[in-house]
């Protein structure tokens, strides 16, 4: 068989992670491996090569995606497709994987009811994909944005201010809520929440009434100007405020440990998919529940070894 591996959309930390898992575990079952370079817009333009096993070496580890990325609004029109899958399988490729947000996975969805089956993997930051509970990118975005907010804090509390951050995550607020806890934020404003500035001022001086020297407002993105909201903050209560956009800085860097485990895992469940014949499949990872139990059932239960062991004799 042969497979081709691409990503598309917005970076995320943890998709070379992805692309190894796919090339690696392929070649272990003797299959061929594609890399699809620059997203749909390097499938249109048939730029497509045969890849081996260490030209996938030394990335695990680096942030972006070795094979880059684009963005193709013309993927949305039927012929473009067409000329897409011609592409593949003129190489005789069997299947496509596809490693990147909702739009990339709405490509994956068409392309494999027009003939060339795609397994979607999620990658993007933003963990707006409805059917898994985390997406590969998004703990390292989240370490990035705790990170940056701690930096804040240290100095909204020497000056006494409110400080007010914006997050990214698109229109999902999970990068805030994370981080807000992960961070002891006061206040934390999502689509979830909702925007109540009148609300909002009386958490402020509620903070003020019981002590709080200095305070953390987190924002995720696509709620308001959180410059101007700081302005009104420091109109409408006690403190001095003050604004931060993180921006960008949370789309880069080094794969956490978690997002690089995920993404591998990820990588080689899709070519096993791939391998038995399924396609027009996204991958998804649950759960990390938190429940309970009695606590001698607690003692009374082994362990149950890692699944990942089976993974391993197919990434190396
Ligand atoms: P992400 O995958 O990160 O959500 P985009 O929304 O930009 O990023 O989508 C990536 C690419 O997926 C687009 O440039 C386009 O080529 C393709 N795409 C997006 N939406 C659709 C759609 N409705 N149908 C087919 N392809 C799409």
């Amino acid at each position: 068989m042969k497979i081709a591996v691409l990503t598309s959309g917005g970076d995320a930390p943890g998709m070379n992670a992805a692309i190894r898992g796919v090339v690696r575990t392929a070649l272990s079952y003797g299959m061929e491996a594609y890399a699809v370079h620059d997203g749909y817009k390097g499938l249109y333009e048939g730029k497509i090569d045969l890849m081996k096993r260490n030209d996938v070496g030394q990335i695990l580890n680096r942030g972006g995606t070795i094979l880059g990325s684009s963005r193709l609004p013309e993927f949305k029109q039927k012929e473009v497709r067409a000329k897409c899958i011609e592409n593949l399988k003129a190489l005789g490729i069997d299947a496509l994987v596809t490693i990147g947000g909702d739009g990339t996975y709405r490509g994956a969805m068409d392309l494999s009811a027009e003939g060339m089956p795609c397994i979607a993997l999620p990658g993007t930051i933003d963990n707006d994909i409805a059917s898994t509970e985390y997406t590969i990118g998004f703990f390292t975005a989240l370490e990035t944005a705790v990170d940056a907010l701690d930096k804040l804090r240290d100095t909204s509390f020497s000056h006494k201010r409110c400080t007010v951050v914006e997050v990214m995550g698109r229109y999902c607020g999970d990068l805030a809520i994370y981080a807000g806890i992960a961070c002891g934020a006061e206040i934390v404003i999502t689509r979830d929440t909702g925007f109540n500035k009148e609300d909002i001022f009386r958490q402020v001086q509620h903070a003020k009434e019981i002590g709080k020297r200095h305070l953390v407002i987190v924002v995720a993105e696509h709620i308001t100007d959180v410059q101007k909201l700081a302005e009104e903050i420091q109109a409408n209560s006690p403190y001095e405020a003050r604004a931060s956009v993180l921006g960008y800085i949370q789309r880069g860097g080094d794969p956490c440990a978690f997002d690089r485990i995920l993404a591998s895992k990820m990588g080689s469940y899709a070519v096993e998919l791939i391998r038995n014949g399924i396609g027009g499949q996204a991958i998804y990872c649950k759960s990390l529940e938190v429940g309970h139990c009695p606590i001698n059932e607690a003692l009374g239960k082994d362990n149950v070894p890692s699944d990942l062991y089976r993974y391993l004799s197919r990434l190396n």
